[in-house]
């Protein structure tokens, strides 16, 4: 239902977290939060059903990061609870996906992609994770390809947020059809599917149109196209009516 994404210099947690509790308005079931250094380091994953306040105190004595993804979660497969709350991982640990919407062909790709691979959760989502270390791993290929072909094979709705352990220091984000920007600061960045949630840190946010791939550092934003073509798009100011 809500993704918040981070990497700069500030806590991750900090950020992360008081981006979900300014998301809260939007209503979820469970959430979740997945931090990492961006020398690969201090990666750890905490999720909690029910409130955010819960998960607060799970996160508190969290080791400080300066990157990671957040989810509040509203339940479309799967019942509410704190295993199907995401993020989610790949069968590894290399790669992990927040996700908002709803993925249409998760039971087909299941079966065509992952037949060697053990699910701990029933979402949709988890099975996308899959795919994408499925081809990371079959086909050699780094996160931003191995990304980018699982787009071309799922169907349905959603903004993701993805983190892959081998490559740290970067976030990747795609979106089709659910709401994902980037907000644009001087020496961070942030994913977020709605601009209140990272509006104490800028009001500088970058739209992202359905079928780009996005991948961030702290300093730079590089969009693509589905064809690999690298656009430029300035940063709006964002305004929000209290
Ligand atoms: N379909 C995903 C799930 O059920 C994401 C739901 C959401 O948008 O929060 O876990």
């Amino acid at each position: 239902c809500g993704i918040v994404g981070y990497i700069g210099n500030d806590s991750a947690k900090e950020v992360l977290m008081n981006g979900l509790e300014r998301l809260e308005y939007r209503g979820y079931d469970s959430a979740g939060i997945f931090l990492l250094n961006r020398d690969g380091e201090g990666s750890q994953l905490f999720k909690e059903q029910g409130r955010i306040a819960d998960l607060e105190k799970k996160v508190s004595d969290a080791q400080t990061t300066n990157m990671g993804i957040g989810h509040t979660r509203w339940a479309t497969h799967g019942v509410p609870s704190a295993e199907n709350a995401h993020p989610h991982q790949s069968n590894s640990g290399r790669f992990t996906l927040v996700h908002n919407g709803v993925i249409e062909n998760y039971d087909s790709l299941k079966q065509h992609y992952l037949t060697d691979y053990q699910l701990h959760s029933e979402t949709d989502t988890e099975v996308v994770v899959n795919v994408i270390e499925y081809f990371a791993l079959t086909e050699q290929l780094d996160a931003k390809s191995a990304f980018k072909k699982a787009l071309t094979v799922i169907e349905g709705s959603y903004a993701f947020g993805l983190i892959d352990n081998e490559e740290p220091g970067k976030l990747f984000a795609a979106k089709n059809k659910s709401p994902l920007l980037i907000g644009h600061g001087e020496d961070f960045n942030t994913i977020v599917s709605d601009a209140m949630a990272s509006i104490d840190l800028t009001d500088q946010y970058i739209e992202i149109h359905d079928g780009e791939l996005v991948t961030l550092t702290d300093d730079a934003v590089t969009i693509e196209t589905a064809d690999g073509d690298v656009l430029t798009r300035e940063p709006y100011t964002a305004s929000l009516d209290a």
